[in-house]
C-alpha cells in the first residue's frame, strides 16, 4: 500500500555492454554486471539467464576451460549486443517521440532474433 513518506527511487535509464572477454582466469561475469539493458525489450534477466545456461553448456562440453570460454563468448556476444543496443535505440525513439515505423521494425526484428535458439 502506498505510503506518503515512501521514497521514490528515480534514476535515469542506463545501459552497459562490457567488451569481451567477460572472464579473468576462472572468474566469469554474466548478467547485468556485463550486459545491462534499458527495459524496452524486457530481456535483461533473459539474457543473463541464457548466459548462465550457455556457460554451463560449454563447460560440460569442452575439455579445457579456455575452449569452453571461447565458445561461450562466441555464443553470447551478438545476442547480448542486440538486446542492449536495440533497447537503447527504442528508448531514444520513445523519449524523443521519434519514428514509430522504425520502432516497430526494430521491435519486430529483435523479438524474431530472440526467438531463435541460443
Ligand atoms: C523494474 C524492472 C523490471 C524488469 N523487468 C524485466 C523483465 O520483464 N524481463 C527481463 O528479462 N528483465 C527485466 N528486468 C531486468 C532484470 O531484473 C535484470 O536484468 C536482472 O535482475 C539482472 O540479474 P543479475 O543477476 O545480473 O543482477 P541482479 O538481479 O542485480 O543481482 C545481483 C545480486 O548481487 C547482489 N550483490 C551486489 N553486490 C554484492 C556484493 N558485494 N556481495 C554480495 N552480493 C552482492 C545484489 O544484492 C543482488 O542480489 C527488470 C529490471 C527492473 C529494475
Amino acid at each position: 500500500m502506498f505510503k506518503a513518506e515512501a521514497n521514490i527511487d528515480y534514476r535515469p535509464l542506463a545501459n552497459l555492454l562490457v567488451p569481451m572477454p567477460w572472464n579473468r582466469g576462472r572468474l566469469v561475469m554474466i548478467g547485468d554486471t556485463v550486459a545491462a539493458t534499458t527495459p524496452h525489450l524486457a530481456s535483461g534477466a533473459g539474457i543473463g539467464i541464457e548466459s548462465g545456461i550457455v556457460l554451463a553448456d560449454e563447460l560440460s562440453a569442452n575439455d579445457t576451460l579456455q575452449a569452453a570460454l571461447d565458445k561461450f563468448h562466441a555464443r553470447r556476444w551478438e545476442r547480448c549486443r542486440l538486446v542492449v543496443e536495440n533497447s537503447a535505440r527504442l528508448c531514444h525513439i520513445e523519449i524523443n517521440d521519434g519514428d514509430r515505423q522504425e520502432h516497430s521494425k526494430i521491435m519486430g526484428q529483435s523479438l524474431a532474433a530472440l526467438a531463435q535458439p541460443i
